[in-house]
């Protein structure tokens, strides 16, 4: 019965971002998930609601596709599980390794298979190691990462994730990794600022960085080309470029974090098509196999892998791997994902359609007295919430205003997400969105918000 599942549940488990006391004695939410449609999941409790993070924006082909279910059923009976060490691998990984070859941005080179997002930086970050190994210069190793970027919650990556949630009580971040200045324009510390003035900022604070550590300590730069569960946040126009040139000037490796926006998100196959980044390493997940089975992918660039190959002749072998890297139910996951988002042209309606959903978003609740912005970039989106917009002062977080604004879209069937650092409503649909649920997603934030602030 739904009442036994939710006993077993508190007294078996505990859940991932979640208060674990207050679950535990039953005092906070639980959801017993049981089936998706399109754009739309069902509960035990009777409830179909529209997914407005298509998950944990990963589901990102929708819920339900039989291609995909399908595969993983003919792979799981044909060939469960192979290892892929010491050059074994399935028909699956190798097809896919192909398809995702034939689409990575230009001047990448090779792709390895983990988990998930990461795992695939854990990846990244030891190969970064293991480069700058190879060509003798031990000392260059601390990464960059940006405040408010998310890259996992492992150690390393934990570490880079510049969230406080992420560090405090777990003792990190790590001594190798530091923080630089988030690119989010609308919480510029100066306000007279212009977008270019903004990105002239950031540089200076990278450059500033790089000087008081020394260039020859630091060995990659990561971020998002959109930050993601820092707050959905599009960069300043010309940012990625300007980096970029920081970067190359101290011989320092960009690592592009692709997790959400690899696939398809943003209208283009991967992010780093959209801003013009040369990445080194990409990372990527979710929308690799849209959560259909776990699945992972580290990209490595042609500069990087010409010295890669070089490395394992010394040691022989390359001292890296799990046990399910390049699982193949997970690779036949992600074959038949690719076909669906070819065959549906999902790239192109989550730039079309994404592009809608999010500019009809501002047009709509943007005027709102509490609604300090709304910004988007394909099938990302998100409403920031403000106590005094003409003053642009943010709301007490103990408030929870983005919170109750949530629940309040909750009790009308959609699902947004509250973001973990400030006051801001995200949104991640599946690419598959239409105009007309797009429609619906706005119009049940306006109701909300007029619940909740007037
Ligand atoms: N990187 C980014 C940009 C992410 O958004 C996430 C997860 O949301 C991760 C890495 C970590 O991925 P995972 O949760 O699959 O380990």
């Amino acid at each position: 019965t739904n009442d036994e599942l939710a006993k077993w549940d508190r007294e078996s488990f505990f859940h991932p971002s979640t208060h674990l006391g207050q679950f535990a004695r039953g005092e906070a939410a639980q959801r017993i998930v049981t089936g998706g449609e399109g754009v739309f999941i069902t509960d035990r409790d009777g409830n179909r609601l529209l997914d407005g993070f298509a998950g944990l924006y990963c589901v990102n082909v929708g819920y339900g596709r039989k291609e995909i279910s399908e595969a993983i059923a003919d792979q799981a009976r044909e060939l469960a599980y192979y290892h892929s060490y010491a050059g074994h691998g399935s028909e699956a990984n190798i097809t896919l390794a192909k398809m995702v070859m034939d689409r990575a941005p230009e001047g990448m080179a090779r792709v390895y298979f983990g988990l998930g997002g990461s795992d695939a930086n854990e990846t990244n970050i030891k190969l970064v190691w293991y480069y700058n190994n190879i060509l003798g210069r031990p000392e260059k190793k601390k990464i960059i990462s940006r405040w408010r970027g998310y890259h996992g919650s492992g150690l390393m990556t934990g570490s880079l994730t510049g969230l406080e949630l992420f560090h405090k009580k777990f003792d990190l971040p790590l001594t190798q990794v530091i923080h630089t200045e988030a690119p989010y324009y609308y919480r510029r510390a100066d306000t007279n600022m212009s977008e270019a003035d903004f990105v002239a900022h950031c540089v200076r604070k990278l450059e500033e960085l790089i000087a008081a550590e020394g260039a020859d300590t630091i060995a990659a730069f990561i971020g998002e080309p959109v930050l993601g569960t820092g707050g959905i946040v599009p960069p300043p126009a010309g940012y990625w470029p300007a980096i970029q040139k920081v970067l190359d000037k101290h011989d320092i490796l960009l690592i592009a974090d692709e997790v959400v926006t690899g696939f398809g998100r943003l209208g283009s196959m991967f992010g780093s098509d959209h801003y013009g980044m040369k990445p080194d390493l990409i990372t990527s997940a979710k929308g690799l196999t849209s959560a259909y089975a776990p699945l992972s992918a580290s990209i490595v660039g042609q500069r990087m892998w010409d010295v890669l190959m070089q490395g394992t002749d010394e040691y022989g072998v390359l001292g890296h791997g799990w046990t399910y890297s390049a699982h193949p139910i997970g690779a036949a996951a992600g074959i038949a994902n690719l076909k669906l988002i070819d065959d549906l042209g999902l790239v192109k309606n989550a730039g079309e359609t994404g592009n809608y959903f999010w500019q009809t978003m501002r047009d709509e609740v943007g005027g709102h007295a509490h609604v300090g912005e709304v910004r988007g970039e394909g099938m990302l989106c998100a409403v920031e919430l403000v106590a005094d917009k003409d003053k642009r002062r943010f709301f007490d977080a103990s408030e929870g205003k983005g919170a109750k604004v949530v629940a309040a879209m909750l009790k009308r069937g959609l699902i947004a997400r509250a973001m973990p650092q400030g006051d801001i409503i995200g949104f991640a649909p599946p690419l598959c969105l239409t105009r007309a649920e797009a429609d619906q997603i706005v119009s049940i934030t306006k109701d909300a918000i007029a619940e909740v602030l007037g």
